[in-house]
């Protein structure tokens, strides 16, 4: 048999149709892949093959032309299959040049009538693939370019003489130098940044991470940890260690188990570390119900976690403990700590008037969806007319598919929290709608 008839061959009569018209639907499946990708995919393949369609005469020279010419029957497969099974089979040397009545003669029928050109073939197969290729490392691309916008931004400032902060995707870390090495509060999101963080504490300290502090056990707070396994004792309240076992513990195994919170506490936890005095401080249910804060003594720099979201709507967890009015009451407490400078969960440094704002913010989301909620409406109905323009600069957070921190997230976890406090029946609402 001649070479240049090996793969039709198999593909038409020793695979079947059905192995043929399988792969033709793996190829049309690729192609509709393809053109979502490549919006102009489809008149990018077939201009030239409906200009001309009709080349009656065609000469098979190698098996390339004859495999392309199968292949480039992939738009009329569906009516012309049993034809090219026939003309398949039929009998011809390399070399040999058919006309469509030679061809029909030789009982085959004209099933490369509409793609009989070596100029038309290669080409077109050349683009599927040049398409599909370019479609795939766009697709590629674009994914790499979100997350490498995402996720790279990394800064720091200096807050104060001894205390950074360090800004990146994920909660605000904070990184203490003392004269024996660093203090780190918080670790984001992924075990990358939390390398990040590590060699840049270290370098600014000049000496080995001593402590990391997990303001409470959310990822974006928590996940760097494995990063500063070795040298450092890893600090959190009972509350949120209880948390990261039961509710993150698929990520808490192997190596990262050794970087789990065993320093734990239920008010206070005090650290003297080369002349640094460390208060960490749970003050009550808030973001979660094992917020603390780091208090830096000396330097008077307060790491406040996700108790203050600087101009940032807010994550509120009830289902970690969260409540909006004892959030209200929590940050009188931990305003009245000796502090300068705050470094929020998320947004800017900022100072006690920042912690009175978000304060200022709860107070008018819990009293506006209760009265909502006291009014009989939905949870839709709350989204549409609760009214909150101390917000209206908030920013958003989103990863998509994951969560989205805004507004209708934030007034449905209130709305979901004051229907319970009525003893009304509230309907389930989805996190980060
Ligand atoms: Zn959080």
């Amino acid at each position: 048999m001649p070479k240049y008839q090996a793969l039709p061959f198999i593909a038409c009569c020793i695979s079947g149709s059905r192995a043929l018209a399988a792969f033709f639907v793996e190829l049309g499946a690729a192609m509709i892949v393809a053109s979502t990708i490549v919006p102009d995919f489809s008149s990018f393949l077939t201009p030239r093959y409906r200009r001309e369609p009709t080349l009656l005469t065609h000469r098979p020279t190698s098996s390339r032309v004859a495999r392309l010419t199968c292949l480039s029957h992939f738009e009329t497969l569906v009516q012309s299959f049993p034809i090219g099974l026939q003309a398949c089979r039929a009998p011809h040397r390399r070399g040999d040049r058919h006309t469509e009545q030679a061809w029909a003669g030789r009982g085959g029928l004209p099933c490369f009538r509409y793609a009989a050109s070596r100029r038309i073939q290669g080409p077109m197969v050349k683009r599927v693939l040049l398409a599909v290729g370019a479609g795939t490392a766009c697709f590629t691309i674009l994914v790499a370019g979100y997350l490498y916008a995402r996720l790279s931004p990394f800064s720091y400032e200096q807050v104060s003489d001894d205390v950074y902060m360090v800004k990146g995707f994920g909660g605000n870390v904070a990184i203490l130098r003392t004269d024996d090495g660093a203090v780190v509060v918080d670790s984001m999101t992924f075990g990358f940044q939390g390398k990040w963080i590590r060699k840049l504490a270290e370098r600014l300290s000049g000496g080995p991470i001593r402590a990391v502090i997990n303001t409470h056990y959310h990822q974006d707070h928590t996940h760097g940890n494995p990063a500063f396994a070795g040298t450092a004792r890893f600090v959190a309240t009972a509350n949120t260690r209880k948390h990261l076992v039961a509710i993150d513990a698929d990520y808490w195994t192997g190596e990262a188990a050794a970087t789990l919170p065993a320093d734990t506490f239920v008010h206070d936890h005090v650290m003297e570390i080369g002349g640094k005095t460390i208060l960490s401080m749970y003050k009550g249910r808030g973001h979660t119900d094992g917020d603390l804060v780091v208090l830096f003594v000396e330097d008077r720099v307060l790491h406040a976690g996700d108790l203050v979201f600087n101009s940032h709507w807010p994550n509120i967890d009830l289902e970690a403990g969260s409540s909006i009015p004892a959030w209200i009451e929590t940050l009188n407490a931990v305003a009245d700590l000796g502090f300068d400078r705050v470094i929020p969960g998320h947004g800017a440094v900022t100072d006690r008037r920042g912690i009175r704002q978000f304060q200022t913010f709860l107070r008018e989301l819990w009293r506006e969806v209760r009265a909502a909620v006291k009014a009989g409406m939905t949870v839709d109905e709350a989204r549409a007319n609760v009214k909150l323009p101390i917000a209206k600069d908030f920013e958003v957070f989103s990863v998509p598919t994951v969560i989205s921190l805004d507004r209708g997230f934030v007034i449905g976890r209130a709305w979901e929290e004051a229907a319970r406090a009525a003893g009304s029946k509230a309907q389930p609402t989805a996190a980060g709608s």
